[in-house]
């Protein structure tokens, strides 16, 4: 890319601030809280950002409602906003039109959640963080190439989806499921929704998620005759601290994209029936939330569970009445297997690293996350995906901002891989 060109994206950009405060400022009054925690959805959102953009000349503007008798109108809308490029192979810019409820009300000083306000440099109000800041950074970016008449080097989509906060049934995760028409495995992607407060972290990989309840079951007895039932503790802590040893044999590699590098497996939660010293109880209770590393296999892992069960149940197995104990109940509340890590070579991501030294002077970090973001929706199909974004980790938060000066300066470097990826 010449230099002039970049000159006249950026130049544009700045002009276009104003206009960025704006466009925020009336996102931040349509709420769009999703349905699963009881709003009325994306609909007012999505239709104002359509007005607003319909006369800018994209080449094509979609839009995908998915039916869903809980939203405004009976539809989650989706709209995804392309600009013709030298290729057809796409670069993707995914952000998310719904939020998160504003929580405890009193917890909010600055302002009220949809009565945005300007106060030293940050627009305060729920959802401009999360993810206002990437709908308004990519279409300012988009309308400067676009009044600056610049092709971009690949198609651009900008996809501005429902229901991120709510497993993406009715977003990215339906479009990729029933509109498979609109991918391809030249496309790249940027999810702009993650990230840190100076834009140096780029995240490319994600840790596998599972939360498992173990409920151990003995017998319960008097806790002087210990003999005439089997301790279903004693069972857990073995299992405890086999696990760990197996985790770090096993499933121990290190990989340095990761902070901490390796597998990890916590106990969180213990519980059992004994409502006095003197009772060994009949169960107890053991949670674990562990992230395991990418390559790994977690039904592969769930087996490893079940065996290491086994070698304890060798040792205390015990019949009492008809039955053998102790017995085992696993129980999964959360799985979300990793996707594919995005090659750290890949176009979106050297290109982002590119961008971020030609216009910040850094020199970003690139790594993986302990789980899960909707980067892996991309990943599953192919497409390398990473997730970035300059922000204060305000998401979910009272007093939710978004500070003005990353607005734009996430805007210029979105439209420098605009023009260049
Ligand atoms: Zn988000």
């Amino acid at each position: 890319m010449s230099e002039e060109i970049l000159k006249r994206v950026v130049g544009k950009i700045d002009s276009l601030k104003d206009y960025a405060v704006n466009l925020m400022l009336e996102i931040i009054r349509r709420p769009a809280v999703n349905p699963a925690f009881g709003g009325e959805g994306e609909y007012d959102r999505a239709m104002f950002l359509l007005d607003e953009i319909k006369q800018w000349g994209f080449s094509d503007i979609k839009i995908i409602n998915v039916r869903d008798p809980r939203a405004k109108n009976g539809v989650r809308p989706n709209i995804i906003a392309y600009i013709k490029g030298e290729t057809g192979d796409k670069l993707w810019i995914l952000a998310h039109l719904d939020i998160v409820p504003p929580g405890d009300l009193s917890a909010w000083t600055v302002t009220k959640p949809f009565e945005p306000i300007i106060k030293e440099g940050k627009i305060y109000g729920r959802g401009s963080e999360d993810n206002g800041q990437a709908i308004v950074s990519s279409l300012v970016a988009a309308k400067a190439l676009l009044e600056e008449d610049i092709k971009p080097r690949r198609t651009i989509a900008i996809a501005l989806v429902s229901d991120e906060e709510s497993g993406s049934d009715y977003g990215i995760g339906y479009l990729i499921k029933h509109h498979p028409e609109l991918f391809n495995r030249n496309d790249i992607a940027l999810v702009p929704d993650a990230g840190v407060s100076d834009g140096s972290f780029i995240e490319v990989a994600e840790k596998s998620i599972l939360w498992s309840k173990l409920r151990f079951k003995g017998v319960q007895a008097h806790a002087s005759m210990p003999h005439k039932g089997l301790n279903p503790h004693r069972i857990a802590a073995e299992f405890i601290l086999l696990l760990d040893r197996l985790v770090k044999e096993k499933y121990g590699r290190i990989d340095p994209l990761f902070d901490p590098p390796m597998t990890t497996c916590e106990p969180t939660m213990v519980g059992n029936s004994s409502g006095s010293p003197n009772i060994i109880p009949g169960e107890h209770e053991v949670v674990f939330d562990c992230r395991i590393l990418p390559e790994y296999n977690l039904d592969k892992f769930l087996e490893d569970l079940n065996r290491l069960f086994s070698t304890i149940k060798s040792v205390y197995e015990k019949k009492i009445g008809e039955s053998l104990f102790p017995q085992l109940e696993l129980e999964i509340s959360m799985r979300a297997d990793a996707a594919p890590p995005t090659p750290i070579d890949s176009p979106i991501v050297s290109s982002l690293v590119e961008a971020l030294k030609t216009l910040r002077g850094l020199s970003p970090k690139i790594g993986g996350i302990g789980g899960g973001t909707v980067a892996a929706f991309f990943r599953r199909i192919g497409i390398p995906a990473a997730v970035w974004s300059t922000i204060d980790e305000t998401a979910h938060s009272p007093n939710e901002y978004c500070v003005i000066e990353n607005l734009i300066a996430d805007a210029k470097i979105i439209a420098y891989l605009m023009v260049k990826t």
